[in-house]
């Protein structure tokens, strides 16, 4: 078995090349190629023939193959399929704001989660990704768009807080100086709301900001939609989300996915706010994405307005979000999921 060695700090690497009596001053180098989004140690030019061969006869280097990609015809948001070493799919969007590049990453192939207006959801849980499978989407897109990324969101398939180790291990490689130093202030992690990782989250002092997929008021429309609120309720939760703000004084994001006739009423919108009072938020109303299977529709624009229009006039900065590439099922798990029915009608065909 070959060591995943893009998964490996700077510090790790020094160490094992000074175990292996592999030239320890050559450890930066390396780090650097890898954090470059090299994909064979044969590129690492000016290393020795002989040590790029010693490398590969141990290490290997994750890399993302770009299965299917979708340009939206409206804002230039792209959304990549790719393929993992073991035939697993995830996707990726990258998107263009004002200022720079954002993209959107899977941290695990599938989710255990079971939310049930979410794809990747209904689809079930495959494996969790490594820190290198979560670099080599940000480096596969950077190369194929020839753009830098400034941004990144862990809002992919996957929930990241139930990949816990690999999601840190993520950040520090991230972020570190000799890599894409990307740093903390400039990610946002999505959670459905695993209650105690969201305290260790807080007392680690990352400077993450902080998304909570909530869409609902309260335990009735939460537990029927989002399994998780049965093991963590929304009272825990925001208790939580308090704590996080306080600790880390960022201001959580909270998704909500407008779906017509179950989370949308006045009366939601009411006891939303009463709920989220005096604590340092911001709302994102989104109309819920059509899921092939799952009954759901997406509210109406005038029911998205009143609703914000509720929480606004009770003080809750709120936003309607807009939807980036509508057009290319950039939402969480639909490309995958399109991908491989795809699959299985052709193999069927045949
Ligand atoms: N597991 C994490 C992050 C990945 S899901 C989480 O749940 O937060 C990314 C976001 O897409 C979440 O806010 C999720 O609730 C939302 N989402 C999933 N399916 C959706 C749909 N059909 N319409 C709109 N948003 C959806
Ligand atoms: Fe998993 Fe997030 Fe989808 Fe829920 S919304 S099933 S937590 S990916």
């Amino acid at each position: 078995m070959k060591i995943d060695i893009k998964s490996m700090t700077l510090a790790e690497i020094q160490e094992a090349f000074k175990a292996e009596g592999l030239p320890g001053f050559r450890s930066r180098q390396v780090y650097r190629w890898l954090h470059r989004g090299v994909s064979s140690f044969d590129e690492m030019s000016d290393l020795s023939q002989e040590l790029r061969r010693q490398l590969s006869e141990k290490y290997y280097i994750s890399v993302a193959i770009i299965e299917k990609k979708r340009v939206s015809k409206y804002d230039n948001t792209v959304k990549y399929l790719f393929r993992l070493h073991d035939g697993q799919y995830v996707e990726s969007v990258l998107m263009q704001y004002h200022h720079g590049y954002s993209i959107c990453i899977s941290t695990q192939a599938g989710c255990k989660m079971g939310c049930t207006f979410c794809a990747t959801g209904q689809g079930g849980w495959f494996r969790d990704l490594t820190p290198s499978e979560m670099l080599a989407q940000i480096q596969a897109a950077q190369l194929d768009s020839g753009n830098r990324v400034s941004n990144i969101v862990l809002m992919g398939m996957g929930e990241p807080l139930d990949n816990y180790e690999n999601v840190l291990r993520f950040l520090e490689l991230v972020s570190s100086d000799e890599g894409m130093n990307i740093g903390a202030r400039h990610i946002s992690l999505s959670t459905c709301g695993l209650v105690d990782k969201i305290y260790d989250l807080a007392d680690r002092k990352l400077q993450v900001t902080l998304s909570v997929s909530l869409h609902a008021p309260n335990d009735q429309i939460r537990s029927r939609t989002m399994p998780v609120n049965r093991k963590w309720n929304v009272e825990a939760l925001l208790k939580a989300c308090r704590y996080y703000a306080q600790v880390t004084h960022r201001r959580i994001s909270f998704e909500y996915a407008m779906i017509q006739g179950v989370n949308d009423t006045d009366a939601c919108a009411r006891e939303l706010a009463g709920r989220l009072k005096g604590m340092l938020c911001h709302v994102n109303l989104i109309p819920v994405n059509d899921v092939t299977g799952a009954n759901y529709r997406k509210s109406s624009h005038d029911r998205l307005e009143r609703f914000s229009q509720i929480l606004s006039e009770k003080g809750i900065p709120v936003t309607v979000r807009r939807t980036l590439g509508s057009d290319i099922e950039a939402s969480c798990g639909q490309l995958r999921g399109k991908h491989v029915e795809e699959v299985v009608a052709h193999e069927g065909r045949q």
